[in-house]
């Protein structure tokens, strides 16, 4: 299918898929295209009233009306949600499915679908909500190039998107840009505190540590050197920054984010 018409339907109206969608209809997807389902009314009634959607508190309604249906459901309710359509909804193997789930491997849906559906598999980390997200996607091979195509828009509306080959890249993404989020909070407030030790109220020890952070990202995705490079570019030799970046080296920056990463890849597997 040609990517110009397709209906886009949510299953669950939550905190991720109204996220996307705001992020969709901000950059000029049609709104008309776009359709949504809840149990339960307040947040369709947010959604018809902010953007003009079309909403229903029947999933079977939204997925029978979508060309491509996004399970947006919290992964314990993932079975129930998806063998209640493969009951009630035809041609599900003529539509594209994507799932933004956290955990739940591809292989599931087949078994609570069928091995014809065609299917990509999303995990978005949490700066998604904020339009700054990283997705990882896998697809398989029902997919066409049209539907890669339509999933890297959708997603890229949100942040950026990077394909990954296979399923098990998903659980290393997931431990640097779905874990990475709470990685830099933990550092931002680490030197906040340094800053608070040193006098400075919280609010602007806050504030200065934030705003840096940012500008640091900033640069660094408008640059095309590399981080050491920016690095370097950043220390003057003999000079204050020099000093506070040897106590980073001397403590062995890179081993522990290794060491973080690893032990979060470990846990995403176990949890699979
Ligand atoms: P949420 O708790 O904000 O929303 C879940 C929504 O599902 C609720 O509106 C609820 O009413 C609805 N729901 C419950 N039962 C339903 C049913 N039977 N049919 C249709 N809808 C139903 O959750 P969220 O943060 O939007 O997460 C949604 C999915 O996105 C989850 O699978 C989660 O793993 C994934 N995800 C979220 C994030 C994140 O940062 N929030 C990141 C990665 C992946």
């Amino acid at each position: 299918m040609s990517n110009s018409t397709r209906t886009i339907g949510f299953i669950g109206a939550g905190n991720m898929p109204q996220s996307i969608l705001g992020g969709m209809i901000k950059g000029g997807y049609p709104a008309s295209s776009i359709i949504v389902s809840n149990p339960s009314r307040p947040k369709l009634d947010m959604l018809e009233e902010k953007y003009g959607l079309f909403t229903s508190q029947d999933n079977h309604e939204i997925a029978a009306k979508a060309d491509v249906i996004v399970l947006s459901v919290k992964p314990q309710l993932m079975r129930d949600v998806c063998e209640d359509l493969q009951k009630h909804v035809p041609d599900l193997d003529k539509k594209l499915i994507i799932t933004i789930a956290a955990g739940l491997r591809m292989e599931s849906y087949y078994e609570y679908f069928s091995n014809d559906i065609a299917l990509v598999r999303v995990m978005p980390n949490t700066p998604s909500l904020v339009g700054e997200g990283v997705s990882g996607l896998v697809a398989d091979a029902n997919t066409t190039s049209a539907d890669r195509e339509f999933v890297t828009q959708v997603f890229d509306y949100v942040g950026i998107t990077i394909w990954l080959e296979d399923e098990d890249a998903i659980d290393v993404l997931g431990a640097v840009a779905g874990s990475g989020p709470a990685y830099f909070f933990e550092f931002m407030h680490s030197l906040q505190r340094a800053a608070e030790d040193l006098g400075f109220d919280s609010e602007q020890a806050r504030a200065m540590v934030q705003q840096t952070c940012l500008g640091a990202a900033k640069m660094a995705s408008e640059s095309e050197l590399s981080l050491v490079d920016l690095r370097k570019q950043v220390t003057s030799k003999g000079g204050s920054t020099a000093k506070g970046v040897e106590v980073y080296q001397q403590a062995e920056l890179n081993n522990i984010s290794k060491r973080a990463v690893d032990a979060a890849v470990a846990r995403n597997q176990e949890m699979a």
